[in-house]
């Protein structure tokens, strides 16, 4: 059964009392019984108070990245044993913001992928075009060989673990958004793709999640589409009240 997940992105924002602030708002506002699950993603020195504010809860607190490597002299880097220290069992891999920024390529994130998974991690995989590959009509090609290149190489069982998140780059925090029809198309397609190389019973299964720019007013929309399984969102997941409308865009 597909998973309806609405998550939020906080990149490189709040601090600790910022953080602390904003869960505690969620925690207040949310309604008992969601549609969808709960996900958050803090930065790295505010994951542990988070997990612990939210023990409990039905909200899943997300690392937003992890190493590919088990342990070493790689400075400034975290990695999956110690998200599992501290009981992160969900890693956002692949944003594209890490593939623009920190040249994070489909090879490196197979590598990433294979280690989040050898330590049992529920992994959120982000993929998606950039505007001259759809000015070019190109974005069927490039979704599918980041997903190829990616991910493709894991086990029919390790599907299981994994999230899709389609996110078309020019979408990210643009304000500009893929129609749903848009989002529609491309959900569709990576389903037939996960049905035609893994199987029936794994696309019918992936939850995949759309992400750019959506916002309370065009959420329900976007997830009225009938492969949208919910939504990554990034500017409008650091204000409780507009988050929540999103999570309440999910029926
Ligand atoms: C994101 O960064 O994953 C994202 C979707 O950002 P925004 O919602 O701000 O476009």
């Amino acid at each position: 059964m597909r998973k309806k997940i609405v998550a939020g992105n906080w990149k490189m924002n709040n601090d600790s009392a910022q953080t602390e602030a904003l869960i505690s708002e969620l925690l207040s506002k949310k309604p008992e019984h969601s549609v969808a699950k709960i996900v958050i993603a803090p930065s790295f020195v505010n994951l542990q108070a988070a997990v612990q504010q939210t023990h409990g809860t039905s909200i899943i607190v997300a690392a937003q990245n992890m190493h590919q490597a088990e342990s070493g002299a790689y400075t400034g880097e975290t990695s999956v044993g110690m998200l599992k220290g501290i009981k992160v069992n969900t890693v956002i891999l692949g944003h594209s913001e890490r593939r623009a920024y920190f040249g994070e390529t489909n090879a490196l994130l197979a590598e990433k992928v294979n280690t989040a998974l050898s330590h049992n991690l529920t992994i959120i995989f982000c993929f998606g075009e950039e505007l001259a590959d759809r000015q070019g009509g190109n974005h069927f090609n490039v979704v599918e060989s980041q997903l190829r290149e990616g991910l493709f190489h894991i086990s029919r069982e390790n599907w299981s673990s994994v999230v899709l998140a389609y996110e078309p780059v020019w979408a990210i925090g643009t304000g500009e958004t893929a129609s749903p029809e848009q989002a529609q198309e491309m959900h569709a397609f990576i389903r037939n793709l996960i049905r035609n190389e893994i199987g029936a019973g794994v696309a019918d299964a992936t939850s995949i999640l759309y992400g750019g720019s959506v916002k309370p007013d065009n959420a329900r929309e976007i997830f009225s589409k009938p492969d949208v399984d919910g939504g990554l969102i990034g500017g409008a997941s650091l204000k409780a009240g507009d988050f929540l409308e999103i999570v309440n865009g999910m029926q």
